[in-house]
């Protein structure tokens, strides 16, 4: 089996984690890697069903050097989004008053474009092009190629490439990183959507030609700023909420 990334043949295949751990280890049993997803209805907060079982890591994905690479954005990114606690984070304006269109949104200042953005695109690419549960359905078509061209060559692009809008769940400031949940939505060729909650963020990317217009100012900029929209869990559809692994039946 080759790698997925670099194209190599027989390589020694890595344990690559879709998703990093540092985003799952909130609703994952560290020893066992399960975890009890309870799955709740939108509208009346009912739980619908109580599912075990962890995210497994993809043993057919990419070979062991290309996962060091990735390891090195996704340990940049662990540090930016949980322990910097030096980060710069100010109150940005958004969307228009007067439309009834603002809502509250916070910027991280200083960000390293290259290795964050490099970050988001591995994950990109990673859901797109695994086929580990609940990734499966992911289809990221006639992009995957050039997406790995980018990674291969560390080429973050310019912030109009693959935009990622990225949201906090993060209601009267507490940050609620239980959650998780992947969506994915196409229009033909013309427009692909896919948005993964996990580890207490949001993260929607923006594929194909009619990529919309807010993607300009809310994705990741090349001067190190990176918004952060403020959401409710209130406001995720269809999540799924996942609690910690000694959660049982039950007690739902
Ligand atoms: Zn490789």
């Amino acid at each position: 089996m080759n790698c997925q990334l670099c194209g190599s043949d027989r390589p020694q295949l890595a344990s690559a984690q879709i998703v990093p751990d540092f985003m799952l280890k909130y609703i994952q049993d560290e020893e066992s890697g399960r975890a009890v997803m309870r799955v709740y209805d939108d509208e009346s907060d009912q739980l619908l069903q109580v599912e075990e079982g962890g995210i497994e890591p993809d043993a057919e994905l990419v070979c062991e050097a290309c996962w060091t690479t990735i390891g090195e954005w996704d340990r940049y990114a662990d540090r930016l989004m949980y322990q910097d606690s030096g980060l710069v984070i100010e109150n940005m304006s958004v969307g228009d008053e007067e439309s009834g269109t603002a809502e509250e949104a916070k910027v991280i200042r200083n960000v390293d474009y290259g290795r964050f953005k490099l970050f988001q695109l591995s994950l990109l690419w990673r859901m797109g092009a695994s086929d580990v549960i609940p990734f499966e359905p992911i289809d990221i078509g006639i992009h995957r190629q050039r997406l790995a061209e980018m990674l291969r060559s560390r080429d973050p692009g310019a912030p109009e490439d693959f935009p990622c809008v990225m949201a906090t769940i993060a209601p009267g400031g507490v940050h609620f990183v239980d959650f998780f949940d992947v969506r994915f939505w196409a229009e033909r060729d013309v427009a692909t959507t896919i948005e993964l909650v996990s580890g207490g963020f949001v993260f929607r990317f923006f594929l194909g030609r009619e990529v919309p217009k807010f993607t300009d100012r809310f994705a990741l900029q090349q001067n190190g700023d990176l918004p952060l929209l403020q959401r409710h869990p209130g406001q995720l559809q269809g999540l799924m909420k996942l609690v910690g692994a000694e959660a049982t039946a039950d007690d739902a």
